[in-house]
Order: C-alpha cells, then sequence, then structure tokens
C-alpha cells in the first residue's frame, strides 16, 4: 500500500541519514588523525627471487586509532579518496617514507603508493622533486606504485605526467598488474620500470594451474619488453619456487616478511644486508 510505500521510503532514508552521519564523523576523525600523528609508516621487504637479497620495501600506511585501534587502509584510503584528504595524507606519506628511507642509505629503494586523485593534482611532479630534495633522497631510490586507473582519462596528459616524473629519475611501478581491464595496452605507451603481479595470481599458484600458465604470460612479455617483475603476496615457499623457475625477480609477501614498524625494519637491514 502507499502507507507502507512511505514506511519503507522513511526506513531507507533514515538508513541513508545513519550513513552518511558515520561518514562524515569518519572523515573528521581521518582529519584529527592526520593533524595529531596518529598515521604510521609499515615497511614490507621485498627480495630478489636468486639469493633473497634484500632489494627494498613498500611503505604501507596504518592507522592507530586511539579508541578502534588498527585501522587497514582499505577502510579509510578509499575515504580519503572522496573528500580529497587524501592528497595531505599522500604528502605525509610520501615526506616520511622519503625522510625514512634517506636514514637507510644500505636499502636500494624505497616504494611508495600515489593514488590516482593525488597523482591528478596539479604541481604533483614539483610536489616530488621537492620532497626528493628535501629529504636527501636520491631519485633513484625513490619507486612510485600507481595503478592503471589513472590512464584511464585523459590518458595524453597523465603519459606526459609519468614521463616528467622519469625525468626526475625516480621509477614507476604498476602495481595490482592483473587486475584492470587493459593492462597490456597501457605498457605500449609507457614503459614502467616494473610491474607488480596481483596477489590473485600468486594465490593460486601450482604447477599447472591457470595463475600458472597467466604468471609464465605476464613474465614472458615484461622480459621482452624489459621490464623488472615483483610478485606479490608470496606466502608458500612452493610459490616462491615457481616464481623463480618462471624468472620472476622480486617478490614481495608474508613468507619473507609483513609490513613492520621502521625500527623493526631497521633490524632486517642491519641483519640481512642488501644487493
Ligand atoms: P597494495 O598496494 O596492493 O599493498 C599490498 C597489500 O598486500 C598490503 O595490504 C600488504 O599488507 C598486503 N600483503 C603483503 N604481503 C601479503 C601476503 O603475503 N599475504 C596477504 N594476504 N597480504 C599481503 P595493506 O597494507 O592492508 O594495504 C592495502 C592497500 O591499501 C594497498 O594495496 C594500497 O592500495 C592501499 N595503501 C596502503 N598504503 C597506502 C598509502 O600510503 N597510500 C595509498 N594511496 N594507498 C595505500
Ligand atoms: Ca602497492
Ligand atoms: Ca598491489
Ligand atoms: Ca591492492
Amino acid at each position: 500500500s502507499k502507507e507502507e510505500g512511505r514506511g519503507i521510503f522513511r526506513f531507507f532514508q533514515e538508513e541513508m541519514n545513519l550513513r552518511l552521519l558515520k561518514r562524515k564523523a569518519l572523515e573528521a576523525d581521518l582529519r584529527r588523525a592526520l593533524a595529531e600523528g596518529e598515521l604510521r609508516l609499515h615497511y614490507q621487504p621485498q627480495v630478489s627471487t636468486d639469493g633473497l637479497r634484500l632489494v627494498g620495501a613498500e611503505a604501507l600506511i596504518r592507522w592507530q586509532h586511539p579508541v578502534r585501534g588498527d585501522i587497514r587502509p582499505d577502510q579509510f584510503i578509499p575515504l580519503a579518496e572522496e573528500t580529497g584528504l587524501i592528497v595531505p595524507i599522500g604528502d605525509w606519506v610520501m615526506r616520511t617514507a622519503c625522510r625514512q628511507a634517506a636514514g637507510w642509505p644500505e636499502l636500494r629503494r624505497i616504494a611508495v603508493n600515489v593514488s590516482p586523485v593525488q597523482f591528478r593534482q596539479p604541481g604533483f611532479v614539483a610536489k616530488v622533486r621537492e620532497t626528493l630534495a628535501e629529504s636527501g633522497l636520491a631519485a633513484s631510490r625513490l619507486e612510485l606504485e600507481i595503478t592503471e586507473s589513472i590512464l584511464l582519462n585523459d590518458t595524453e596528459e597523465m603519459l606526459a605526467i609519468l614521463a616528467e616524473l622519469r625525468a626526475l629519475g625516480v621509477s614507476i611501478a604498476m602495481d595490482d598488474f592483473g587486475t584492470g581491464y587493459s593492462s597490456l595496452g597501457y605498457l605500449r605507451k609507457f614503459r614502467f620500470d616494473k610491474i607488480k603481479i596481483d596477489r590473485s595470481f600468486v594465490r593460486n599458484l601450482s604447477g599447472g594451474s591457470d595463475s600458472a600458465a597467466i604468471i609464465r604470460a605476464v613474465l614472458g612479455m615484461s622480459h621482452a619488453l624489459g621490464i623488472r617483475s615483483n610478485a606479490e603476496g608470496v606466502e608458500e615457499a612452493e610459490q616462491m619456487a615457481l616464481l623463480g623457475q618462471e624468472g620472476c625477480e622480486e617478490a614481495q609477501g608474508f613468507l619473507f616478511g609483513r609490513p613492520m614498524p621502521a625500527e623493526e625494519f631497521a633490524a632486517v637491514i642491519a641483519a640481512h644486508g642488501t644487493g
């Protein structure tokens, strides 16, 4: 009936108001977190498949909430992107990671995730240049991880920005490779320095599996193009062995180390040495 319809409508409206309220509260909370220093970076080792040398680290953001405990990036990065808060947060990430890596001269490379929203900000390249200068980190030690979604719109403009970044001397990795629509086409337009094979392919990796066939094809292509590969989410020795056999250069995953606080990662550097 009409009555019931109105009741249902009111119910949905209340539900939506509640969601909006929660969103607003989380946004305010995140703003405060940034101002009060509740954000942290953790570092996850990246190793060579031949010899397991430490070749780099990926910086991954963590939110240590005073009441709710640790909040995973998946639970606040999307909101940060919608509200634009990702811009100051991304600046903080870049600054913190570069400073930290400058203090780890033995570490070859630090990888930093860049949101498409951040990447599209006017002046992004200048900001990267300033952050490098201010931290004293050599550009060749910084790797920016971007997803192919940045190339979906204004492709030519985005390719020009990638080229400017490349000219600074930083390297560019395509993150989550294989999960988007046209990864292959973009590889022809821009010669990424590295592709990061998405965890979903590594997870189901065993001899003769479909994932093994896909990874073999991806590596065949990346080798033909002279692009290095990093396999994400390596948890088992068997996966590592297969990746090594297929010629994947680098791996990252719980098998070698979880993302960890800076002090812990400093101990890893000291223990392993690098190469
Ligand atoms: P991502 O860039 O693909 O990062 C890899 C994710 O896989 C990380 O999750 C890492 O903890 C997780 N991981 C690594 N090895 C393994 C493994 O062996 N097994 C499993 N199950 N997981 C593994 P995390 O830290 O929760 O980050 C999630 C996503 O949040 C990242 O995915 C990235 O898209 C985003 N993110 C994290 N930090 C930042 C940041 O500073 N800026 C931006 N824009 N995004 C970030
Ligand atoms: Ca990443
Ligand atoms: Ca990834
Ligand atoms: Ca991801």
